[in-house]
């Protein structure tokens, strides 16, 4: 439960829906609250809010998603008490007139697999990765690579790989906490027990991987995305909640301002800098002398005149949650400076601008390099490991490079909106993401032993 999977899952939810699926799309209160102003008649969803035991497992009341918890000390309490959904989930989904004919589960609920083996049906899991990261992860798994390696800074090449991929430990999400070896191991074995996986990706952009996948794990990997392309236009500005800042706002500046002129600075949901960090930024950007919108959580270390003027001629600072989609669709922006979080990632791709990238931890350093080193459409800021600080200087250089960068900053906008036309020709009808929606629909219909057609 937190924004970079809700969204994505709402979207794939609507895209099922739009395909003639009953949806139910289980969650809990605020979550639901903060999802109904994106539901459409358009892709008839049925919204279920479960009650979440917040309190009963020491969490601050209302706290039902990863951006709300006070410190990062409550995710174990956190992850125990979504498990008290299964009950209710089962409970309700018996009462209704038809069983699920599918269900597909976040990865963060491996006890998402009693309900497809009470119904007796397939279960498919989500995880919010691409397929460059999963199989980064599952290949260092199943040859015990990190086991293998010594210290956090060591290099290591990533095995089965269809090319070199190397890395260091320290650019891994934190597989071997301690405090976190259960939950790990409960979700990786959900996932290799699940029927398939389905992937905010499309073919085209990740063919090699998917193919490897397929062929490794023996297992489906449907590719449907990108989701947020398929999302009703008119729903884009409530994507994941009502903007915080008066959205219309935010877009009318970006009218003023000149074509591509707009470097776009997001950090996810998430993403907080460190006050020095968030200095250092607000100098480069300053600096600059570019046009620049920067959606920011907490703020601390933020320039007074930034918290005084947040909106200028060539500034406008975005305290809280932004239109991010509809943002980065306008034509204003010309570079976007990301934590590689894949949503943000692959709605950069979508919106064929190049990208400044500045993972922060996960899997965002594995993003990155299929962002700069893949598909060639990103440059590094710098960071090797999470929590590094980046100095204002290189800041500005990268800057200068994804909006400027001579040949080869031609040759990169070239290259990312030519992705950005591919992105939005899979999800067309017949291209490849709905061909796989079809045979994801397909799947179900040949597993399971119901008539009508509902997912969960
Ligand atoms: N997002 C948004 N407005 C914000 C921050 C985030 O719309 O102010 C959306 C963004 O478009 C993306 C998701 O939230 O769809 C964040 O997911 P991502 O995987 O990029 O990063 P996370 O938040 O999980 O680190």
């Amino acid at each position: 439960m937190s924004q970079g999977h809700m969204i994505p899952m709402f979207d794939i939810a609507a895209l099922l829906a739009l395909r003639g699926a009953s949806v139910t799309f289980i969650t809990t209160p605020l979550n639901a609250a903060r999802l109904r102003p994106a539901l459409s008649p358009h892709h008839p969803i049925s919204l279920v809010a479960l009650p979440f035991p917040s309190a009963d497992f020491g969490l601050p009341v209302c706290c039902e998603s990863f951006d709300a918890l006070p410190s990062p000390d409550l995710m174990r309490a956190f992850f125990e008490a979504s498990k008290t959904l299964l009950a209710p989930s089962i409970r309700y989904l018996r009462r209704h007139p038809t069983p699920p004919s599918c269900v597909i589960a976040d990865v963060f609920f491996p006890w998402a697999r009693e309900i497809a083996r009470e119904f007796g049906v397939p279960r498919l899991t989500f995880s919010g990765f691409n397929c460059f990261s999963t199989l980064c992860i599952r290949n260092l798994r199943a040859h015990g690579v990190l086991e293998r390696v010594g210290s956090e800074t060591e290099r290591f090449v990533v095995p089965g790989m269809p090319h070199e991929v190397a890395l260091v430990k320290a650019q891994l999400p934190a597989e071997a906490e301690a405090r976190f070896v259960d939950l790990r191991a409960e979700m990786r074995d959900a996932e290799e027990m699940a029927d398939g996986v389905v992937l905010n990706s499309f073919e085209e952009l990740e063919r090699e991987y998917l193919n490897v996948y397929r062929e490794t794990t023996g297992k489906e990997a449907w590719a449907i995305g990108p989701v947020s392309l398929s999302n009703n236009p008119s729903n884009t500005i409530n994507r994941g909640g009502k903007a915080s800042t008066d959205e219309l706002q935010c877009l009318d500046w970006l009218d003023q301002r000149e074509p591509k002129s707009v470097v776009y600075v997001s950090f996810g949901s998430m993403g907080r800098l460190s006050p020095p960090q968030t200095a250092e930024l607000a100098r480069a950007l300053e600096a600059s002398g570019r046009n620049f919108m920067w959606v920011i959580k907490g703020g601390d270390g933020l320039p007074e005149e930034f918290k005084e003027e947040p909106v200028t001629e060539r500034r406008m600072v975005v305290r809280g949650w932004a239109p991010q989609v509809a943002i980065l669709s306008h034509g204003a922006v010309g570079g976007f400076v990301t934590h590689c979080g894949w949503n943000s990632a692959l709605e950069g791709v979508c919106a064929g601008v190049p990208m400044v990238a500045w993972p922060l931890f996960g899997e965002q350093f594995l993003n990155e390099k299929l962002v700069v080193d893949v598909l060639r459409v990103g440059v590094r800021v710098g960071v090797e490991r999470p929590g590094g600080l980046v100095e204002g200087e290189a800041i500005e250089k990268t800057l200068e490079e994804v909006m400027e960068g001579g040949e080869e900053g031609v040759l990169r906008r070239m290259r990312a909106r030519a992705l950005g036309e591919m992105a939005r020709m899979a999800v067309e009808v017949e291209g490849s993401s709905y061909v796989n929606i079809t045979r994801l629909i397909e799947y179900v219909l040949k597993h399971k032993s119901n008539r009508d057609l509902r997912l969960v």
